[in-house]
């Protein structure tokens, strides 16, 4: 586990302000994460997972606890049939430009909001009613202890821009997706342009 002390966090959002993290870790894997909650546990920390940053504003005072970025295997992506399933780390124009390319359509309203999946789920991130938590089956998440649940779609309560994840302290490592069609990656494309364009 590569932890880092007082990390300078403004790089690591939009907005490009705010203090340094007490602790970072850049998590690649599974044990380097649990490795990382557990000394949390150890020093009583209070942990932030941090997606891509589009959603936070640092205070100036920094974070005085562990901040956890998930890179390397959690920007994993795996298609079965009109399924996905993406790493929490993975970025969301990532996804929507794998699902375009393997002619699944259904993501595309998710175009043009910055942020990873992981970060995407915890804020059911998504355009008017159209929100990603329509489209989950399932969201695995790591408990405090490193101990590993699978809640599914029902359990997490998705609402405007929220879901129960904001409330509680999970590490959102993976998450499943339904609902997709097959569909014509040409068509899936030029809905994508058109709504960058729109958002633009
Ligand atoms: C220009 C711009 C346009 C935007 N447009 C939209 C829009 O149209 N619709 C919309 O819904 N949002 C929009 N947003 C907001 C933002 O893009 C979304 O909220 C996005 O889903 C946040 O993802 P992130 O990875 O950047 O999360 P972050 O900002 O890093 O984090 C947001 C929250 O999610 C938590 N989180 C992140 N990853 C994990 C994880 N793995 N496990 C547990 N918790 C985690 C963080 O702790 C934090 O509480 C916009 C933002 C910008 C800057």
């Amino acid at each position: 586990m590569d932890l880092k002390k007082n990390k300078p966090l403004k790089n690591l959002t939009t907005f490009r302000i705010g203090g340094p993290a007490k602790y970072f870790v850049a998590a690649s894997d599974l044990q380097e994460l649990k490795d990382a909650l557990a000394f949390a546990k150890k020093n009583k920390l209070p942990v932030f997972a941090l997606g891509a940053g589009s959603n936070i504003l640092v205070s100036d005072r920094g974070f005085p606890g562990l901040v956890i970025k998930l890179v390397g295997d959690f920007r994993g992506l795996d298609i079965s049939g009109i399924k996905i399933t993406a790493g929490a780390g993975l970025r969301v124009s990532e996804l929507l430009r794998t699902a375009c390319s393997n002619s699944l359509s259904g993501l595309e309203f998710m175009t043009g909001i910055p942020g990873t999946v992981g970060g995407a789920v915890v804020m059911n991130a998504g355009v008017g009613k159209a929100a990603i938590g329509h489209l989950i089956s399932w969201v695995d998440v790591l408990d405090g202890k490193g101990k590993r649940h699978r809640l599914r779609q029902k359990d997490l309560e998705f609402g405007y821009r929220r879901s129960i994840l904001r409330k509680r302290k999970y590490v959102v490592i993976e998450a499943g997706f339904k609902a997709l069609k097959k569909s014509n990656s040409e068509e899936i494309r030029k809905r994508m342009n058109g709504l960058m364009k729109k958002r633009l």
